[in-house]
């Protein structure tokens, strides 16, 4: 019996991390889409499940009902669609299922990887990336902020782990790293390297100031491709060395000089008002 199997239809792998599964699936009873994420229940995994249910805000992923079973779902196995497994000490193996809001199935991680392709030939910089990566990033910053303020540390923001809602709003996901803040425990460092080349995690390890660096590493990357193209005009010249500024205080290696989140928050608020002037003043010039 997988209860999994019998009360959701229409089961579709929607990503497998190193850690869990992610499934869409139809709840027969609602007849509604959900995200079902499974992972293998070791020490802690219940952690995910319990900082989510805590959390309640629109920019982080919104959580439903998890439950337990010896179950696993497999998506892709020809014989059965369900299989028990026996751990080492030869108990029934568990496994957690924590049912979520279906987000989109680009996370940000595409969106990047999307507008560096569409860049790749333009000279001029892509005002529309600028003002859409500043929107992002102001919804990132707002969801952190909210997590920090329920005492909760997530420790492994980066755009893989970064949805966009059927709102089209920003929602963070992933919470299999998280924390609260008191806790001290070790990070297990194999979930954390950014699999290829670019790693999210701070120099220390992520404590106290470290989120910002990867936030900073986020906002960088949104911004990628304008930062180095051909952009000469005055006003976007201003605007890239604020935002630079930003961006470099946020990497600084050494912790207590990397801003708060309102600071950036603030920040990006008078990026924005920036924007806004730079393009009614070249909307003019036109
Ligand atoms: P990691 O290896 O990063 O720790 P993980 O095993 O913890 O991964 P998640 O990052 O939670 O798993 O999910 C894996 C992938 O599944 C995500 O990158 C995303 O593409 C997809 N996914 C996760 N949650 C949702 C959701 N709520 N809606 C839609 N897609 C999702
Ligand atoms: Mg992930
Ligand atoms: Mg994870």
């Amino acid at each position: 019996f997988c209860r999994f199997f019998t009360e959701y239809d229409r089961i579709k792998s929607l990503g497998k991390g190193a850690f869990g599964s992610v499934f869409k699936a139809r709840q027969k009873l609602l007849g509604k889409d959900f995200a079902v994420k499974i992972i293998r229940c070791k020490k802690k995994a219940l952690r995910e499940a319990r900082a989510l249910s805590e959390l309640s805000h629109v920019n982080i992923v919104r959580y439903y009902t998890c439950w337990m079973e010896d179950t696993q779902y497999q998506c892709d196995s020809s014989t059965d669609s369900n299989s028990s497994s026996q751990s080492s000490d030869n108990a029934p193996e568990m496994f957690l299922y924590i049912e979520m809001e279906l987000c989109d199935t680009k996370t940000l991680r595409v969106w990047i990887d999307e507008k560096n392709t569409q860049n790749v030939n333009k000279s001029q910089g892509n005002p529309q990336r600028r003002e859409e990566s500043l929107k992002i990033a102001q919804q990132l910053i707002t969801g952190v902020e909210y997590i920090h303020s329920k005492s909760f540390i997530h420790r492994d923001l980066k755009p893989a782990n970064i949805l966009f809602g059927c709102d089209d709003k920003v929602k963070i996901g992933d919470f299999g790293l998280v924390t609260d803040e008191s806790n001290n425990e070790e990070i297990p460092i194999e979930r954390t390297v950014y699999i290829g080349t670019r790693s999210y995690m701070s120099p220390e390890q992520v404590r106290d100031f470290s989120w910002i660096f990867c936030f900073g590493l986020i906002y960088f990357e949104l911004l990628w491709n304008l930062v180095t193209g051909h952009e000469r005009q005055d006003n976007c010249f201003v605007l890239f060395s604020i935002q630079g500024e930003i961006i470099k205080s946020m990497l600084s290696d050494q912790p207590q000089d990397r801003p708060e989140a309102s600071e950036v928050k603030l920040e990006l608020e008078q990026c924005g008002q920036l924007l806004t002037i730079s393009s009614l003043s070249s909307s003019k010039e036109v």
